[in-house]
């Protein structure tokens, strides 16, 4: 646990030093995956290339907004992290530059396929499944079920004791929202997000933050991806991680060239390296448990394993199309309350 906030300290500082040197960075990076991994990210970059970078973690949704607004006259090179669902939304909407990165031939199946879909302006860089995670020390004291279903969410007896992130701004709660509406139908997953309201405490801006204030016990139930879960866990925080019992989705994590990226040459060899197993391998280095997508990857060792978890089979198409995603928000928006 210490040596994760240590670490967490470290990568703080770097990022609040991105870019604040003499020289200008010669790429410019915007992150959508943990802050540990964004900065061990940009320091096997640079160690590896002696380039200096400059890395800024935000949420997915706030990628998609900052790429979209600067989009007469762009900012930022790479896109790197956060649910792919966004990633082919930024690409209907002309935002990124088509690129075949050099590992694409060793890309597992799932990867090959995004990458297709794409329109070859995104790569899978991992896969994760989604879930929710409960302190059980506080679900002791508080004498509660533990909950194995979505639907168990909904009972009175977690009133006020779960957090989410909000879809807006946070690729893991889209995910979510993407999620319910595959297993349930979309007006049952309304109606059940309507009821799974009445037990949320705080919606988060970014997606991680749930099982975060979970694993502190500062809230009891927090709904994410699995492999944050299990970092967590391995940090030493008594979670424990449910694959929901309807079943559940997941994300194809990915990186894309914003269009007209000023550091282009630098920016394929960002991609080329976030899809190496050298570059992926920093993911298990800063205690990230996400699926690889380069099959000469290793795995880390507690990533949890996707084929033994029941899953919706996700459509990215559709869920990355710019109509439906839009659509979607809207109408959480309109129907569920979201006070931040
Ligand atoms: N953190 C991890 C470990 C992830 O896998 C992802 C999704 O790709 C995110 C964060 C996304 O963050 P957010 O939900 O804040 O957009």
């Amino acid at each position: 646990m210490r040596g994760i906030t240590a670490f967490s300290a470290v990568a703080a500082l770097w990022l609040a030093s991105t870019g604040t040197g003499t020289a200008a960075p010669s790429l410019t990076v915007l992150c959508g995956v943990d802050e540990m991994w964004c900065a061990a990210m940009k320091a096997a970059y640079e160690a590896k290339t002696g380039h200096k970078i400059s890395v800024t973690r935000k949420s997915t949704g706030d990628i998609l907004n900052q790429i979209r607004a600067e989009k007469a006259a762009p900012t930022v090179d790479v896109w790197w992290g956060g649910t792919g669902d966004t990633h082919l939304q930024a690409g209907s909407e002309n935002l990124l530059e088509a690129y075949q990165p050099a590992h694409e031939r060793d890309m597992l199946p799932w990867a090959q396929n995004f990458f297709a879909m794409s329109g070859g302006r995104s790569a899978g860089i991992y896969a994760g499944a989604l879930g929710f995670a409960y302190n059980a020390d506080l679900l002791r004291e508080l004498k509660l079920p533990a909950p194995t279903c979505w639907k168990d969410l909904t009972d009175t007896a977690y009133r006020g004791r779960i957090q989410s992130g909000n879809p807006n701004s946070s690729g893991t709660a889209f995910t979510t929202l993407a999620t319910l509406v595959q297993l349930f139908g979309e007006d049952e997953a309304f109606r059940y997000l309507a009821a799974l309201d009445r037990n949320i405490e705080h919606y988060t801006p970014s997606g991680a933050a749930p099982i975060k204030a979970a694993a502190r016990g500062e809230t009891l139930i927090g709904i994410s991806f699995m492999h944050d879960a299990v970092t967590q866990k391995q940090a030493g925080f008594p979670l424990v991680i449910v694959a929901p019992c309807e079943g559940t989705g997941y994300e194809i994590g990915a990186v894309s060239i914003v269009k007209g990226a000023k550091n282009i040459e630098e920016a394929k060899r960002f991609v080329d390296f976030a899809l190496s197993p050298e570059g992926q391998g920093t993911g298990a280095a800063s205690g990230q448990n996400q699926v690889p997508s380069n099959a000469k990857s290793a795995l880390p060792l507690a990533a949890p394993d996707i084929s033994m978890i029941k899953m919706v089979d996700y459509d990215f198409a559709t869920f990355g199309s710019p109509e439906e995603r839009s659509r979607l928000l809207r109408r959480f928006d309109a129907e569920i309350a979201v006070t931040n």
